[in-house]
């Protein structure tokens, strides 16, 4: 039967094609119905063709080359060079054998796209191959390098998979449609591990797959995949909201025990949880903790890996289309809309989502087409979560780093490598610009600086004053001066015992990492400050040198524990958290259009999950549930 469906679809096509497109071949690939044809004119202006075709069967079609008339690489970099005036400053020219086509990265690349479209129509004409045109980075990446190498040396097979899960999308349904349930897998009643199952008449798609870096044991640390509802032989997808491990830090788990199937997410998600997840799998090996899986199962995973783009429908599965939309928590992150079976159910996840205009970030999507259930975050959730407003918070925190450098001390901040970290440098570049603050070294530690060069190479998900400021007004904050990479322990030593200066370090709850080092070197000096920006967990180091603690034992240089008097100022300030406040999740409840008819919330300490709960009940008169992890909620 299935066959049958995707011969229909491929006849009605053929049957639609005027006779210049030259059709080589129809193909299945993931999500998008794809046309190859022996003349790349039509590749060139394919505009109207595409749009009535996709209008009229509802699937994503896509026009390529056939490969019978691409030109050599060769051959194509010296048209291209030929083709693209020389002020575009082509830096790297690339080839996509599963697109079939040809990656081009310019200073200018408004350039290579030319008036109205016209100079890439013309690499096609003269080459077969379709231009991918992408601005040079300020800062080069080398997890985007390696995620590109990886899909590059592995064309054919990324080609394979492509195929048979686009046969498997485009298939009819099998059963009648009679019911769809959510069942708790990690991160409901508490924060970390977050993963649930969401089973349709047709398919079965996981949302999330974290782990809890705090967690004591595997069965605290990993979701609960053992639920009798899940297998993995049996899943069709994997979505992910964010990048942040405890939303996608157990997903090359799946790949080491055996699942073959995509995961879906933005770009910048992919890049950065492909970072994240090297290094949790890296610190894991040197503390001598090994995972259940390894960078192998990484690898796998970027080459099941399908991108979209925000506002994209894209069909899933026989009865999932998804789309994407901003939750403005991090760079790429996702609320993850699901249109289930012809429109017979609609769930909106919120994953973390902040409903406030960022330095970084636009502020979540409310307004959707339909949404009858919605499965929300409640980390700060509880009545009491009210947090001083984003101008506040940044007042306190330049008074704190004036006084500091003032008193000739350094300023410790232990943050997140993504998210945290850029908005701080944000706020500190432009403090300094404006001589708010003396201008002295912003030291960079950890992974900060490496996911920065993500936030360099994928602007377009960063908000539209940053955007204006890079594009228009030519001042890239992240390339500021001011900004150090710090290389290695030397360098470190130098820094403690220089001139004042500003430290942004990982890890952020100081479980580990450089952030520790510093404070070792700083705490006794009373001239320094340490400053907490974000959530410190139960049982971290951060935690109880925020909670007051004074005489701190710890690891001395020589390996010997000896207690570090802590004379250092000791300072939190809240109001930069990339996650709702108690009031902006209200406000988000209010305002999400339309209003569904249940919501559940995840996400937050038991007490605050119920708390926003029954305060949403009541204020909306809307169903509410608390689900706690195994248990299982029908939507429909
Ligand atoms: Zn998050």
């Amino acid at each position: 039967m299935a066959s049958n469906v995707l011969e229909e679809i491929k006849q009605k096509i053929i049957k639609k094609l005027p006779d210049e497109v030259q059709l080589a071949n129809i193909e299945f690939e993931g999500p998008e119905v794809v046309i190859y044809t022996k003349n790349p004119d039509i590749v060139a202006d394919n505009g109207d063709l595409i749009r009535n075709l996709a209008k009229e069967l509802r699937k994503r079609i896509i026009i390529r080359s056939d490969k019978s008339v691409l030109l050599p690489y060769d051959e194509t970099i010296k048209k291209v060079e030929e083709i693209v005036p020389e002020d575009a400053e082509i830096s790297n020219i690339t080839f996509d054998e599963v697109t079939n086509e040809v990656v081009i990265e310019a200073t200018k690349p408004g350039l290579v796209i030319g008036k109205y479209g016209v100079t890439s129509r013309e690499i096609v004409r003269k080459t077969g191959w379709a231009p991918k045109i992408l601005r040079t980075p300020p800062i080069r990446s080398d997890v985007i390098d390696r995620i590109r190498n990886t899909l590059m040396h592995n064309s054919k097979e990324r080609k394979k998979i492509l195929q048979t899960l686009g046969a498997r999308i485009h298939q009819g349904g099998k059963y009648p449609n009679e019911w769809t349930r959510l069942t708790a897998m990690g991160g409901f009643k508490e924060v970390g591990r977050s993963c649930m199952l969401l089973q349709t008449p047709n398919s079965r798609v996981l949302l999330d797959c974290g782990v809890n870096v705090a967690g004591q044991d595997d069965k605290t640390k990993f979701p609960m995949l053992g639920v009798p509802e899940f297998s993995i032989q049996d899943l069709d997808a994997v979505v992910v909201s964010h990048a942040h491990l405890d939303h996608c830090g157990f997903i090359p788990y799946l790949y080491h025990y055996g699942y073959e199937g995509p995961v879906y997410c933005t770009t910048a998600t992919r890049d950065l949880m492909t970072l994240l997840q090297m290094d949790y799998i890296d610190i894991a090996h040197r503390e001598n903790n090994p995972l259940p899986f390894n960078v192998k199962h990484v690898q796998k995973m970027i080459k099941h890996t399908i991108t979209l783009d925000y506002g994209v429908v894209t069909d899933i599965s026989p009865d999932i289309k998804l789309t994407l939309h901003n939750a403005g928590h991090i760079l790429g992150s996702a609320m993850c809309h699901f249109h289930i079976g012809d429109g017979a159910h609609n769930m909106l996840y919120t994953g973390d989502f902040k409903y406030e205009r960022s330095r970084l970030l636009e502020p979540a999507t409310t307004r959707f087409p339909r949404v009858e259930s919605c499965v929300m975050e409640s980390t700060y959730g509880g009545h009491e979560d009210v947090t001083p407003s984003r101008n506040n918070a940044e007042k306190e925190l330049m008074k704190t780093i004036y006084k500091t450098l003032k008193r000739g001390g350094k300023v410790l901040v232990p943050v997140f490598a993504v998210g945290r970290a850029q908005e701080l440098m944000i706020v500190l570049e432009e403090y300094m610009r404006h001589g708010m603050i003396d201008e002295v070294p912003i030291h960079l530690d950890g992974m900060i600086w490496e996911a920065t060069a993500v936030h360099t190479a994928r602007p377009e998900y960063l908000s539209k004053d940053l955007r204006d400021q890079i594009f228009h007004m030519g001042r890239n904050p992240f390339i500021s001066e001011s900004f150090n990479k710090v290389q290695n322990n030397a360098e470190r030593k130098q820094i403690v015992e220089g001139e004042p200066s500003i430290i942004l370090s990982t890890s952020g709850m100081m479980t580990g990492g450089n952030s520790v080092e510093y404070f070792k070197w700083l705490c006794e000096d009373k001239n320094n400050t340490i400053v907490f920006v974000g959530y410190q967990s139960e049982g971290s180091l951060g935690r109880k040198i925020q909670k007051g603690h004074k005489e701190i034992p710890l690891e001395d240089e020589t390996g010997k524990t000896r207690v570090f008097n802590v004379k250092m100022d000791v300072k939190t300030i809240e109001g930069f958290s990339g996650h709702s406040n108690r009031r902006q999740l209200m406000e988000f409840a209010k305002r999400l259009h339309p209003r569904p008819d249940k919501i559940i919330t995840c996400h937050g300490d038991p007490y605050k999950t119920v708390d926003l709960a029954s305060s949403i009940h009541r204020s909306y008169k809307v169903e509410t549930k608390t689900p706690l992890i195994l248990e299982a909620t029908r939507l429909q």
